[in-house]
């Protein structure tokens, strides 16, 4: 599933920050098309993830050659960077189950100096209407509130926090198990999400149901988990089909070039 737009190249925009992979640096590789010598003693190497070519120094001549890398590209360098993404919200939910467990923790240990507050401003607010009522609502709650619930909450708020960050840091290192654990964790929450939002329905309850939805339908979708699309199996093929490795590593492939009038042409 191909997300970006037409003309975006996530090879190159992946280069930019990672650098190029051009294997003729090191070594000579004769008969394949990584590298143009230049009449000032220096080369032009092509990298074999954007087919950009690289002036670099020439490698020294007995250099062995090592085996050609395979880096990511096509779809699966377009998924990771979606998987990446994912992982990326996943961090926002970690730090957001952080920082209730650490409110629940500090309330915890001010909760018997909050109660008496809260049980001396009640009887003040018993009379008022309006907003007010909500506050003497807010109280009373707060009032009786078992600190035991409270440790509970706090710990339900650590496991969650724990739980969002081994899918986080595991989705970003490209881990297929962490994937599934991924559908599995937002799945399990959905009924929950969907009772919340049939209580009552704000527009953030809505963007983070959407939200999951989204992520849910992507991952089993495009990563086919579950046996969907033929599962595992059938996604390495498509990843085989996508790069022609023994193609990449012995031919310079066509790339489009614009021309001075704009138009787009094909070269070598
Ligand atoms: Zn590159």
């Amino acid at each position: 599933m191909r997300l970006a737009p037409r003309h975006w190249s996530t090879e190159t925009w992946w280069c930019s920050i990672h650098g190029h992979v051009t294997p003729a640096t090191a070594a000579r590789y004769p008969g394949r098309e990584l590298a143009t010598e230049l009449d000032d003693g220096t080369q032009l190497a092509r990298c074999l993830r954007c087919d950009t070519w690289v002036h670099t120094p020439v490698p020294d001549v007995g250099a062995t050659p090592a085996p050609l890398p395979e880096p990511l590209r096509g779809k699966a360098l377009d998924e990771l960077v979606v998987v990446r993404a994912i992982a990326l919200e996943r961090g926002l939910h970690v730090l957001f189950f952080l920082a209730l467990a650490a409110f629940l923790i500090l309330l915890e240990f001010g909760l018997p100096a909050i109660q008496r507050d809260a049980q001396t401003i009640l009887p003040l607010l018993d009379q008022t209407r309006g907003g007010q009522q909500r506050v003497a609502r807010w109280l009373n709650d707060l009032v009786n509130l078992d600190g035991g619930h409270v440790w509970v909450l706090a710990l339900i708020s650590l496991g969650y926090a724990a739980l969002e960050a081994v899918e986080s840091v595991f989705l970003w290192r490209g881990k297929r198990w962490a994937e599934y654990l991924t559908v599995v964790a937002t799945a399990a929450f959905l009924p929950l999400e969907i009772f919340e939002l049939a209580e009552k329905v704000s527009a953030l309850k809505l963007g983070a149901l959407s939200l999951n939805l989204a992520i849910l339908v992507y991952l089993i979708w495009t990563k086919r988990l579950f046996g969907v699309r033929g599962g595992f199996s059938a996604l390495e093929r498509q990843r085989a089909a996508d790069v022609d490795w023994d193609s990449l590593h012995t031919r310079a492939p066509i790339t489009p070039a614009v021309s001075p009038s704009g138009r787009r042409t094909r070269r070598r």
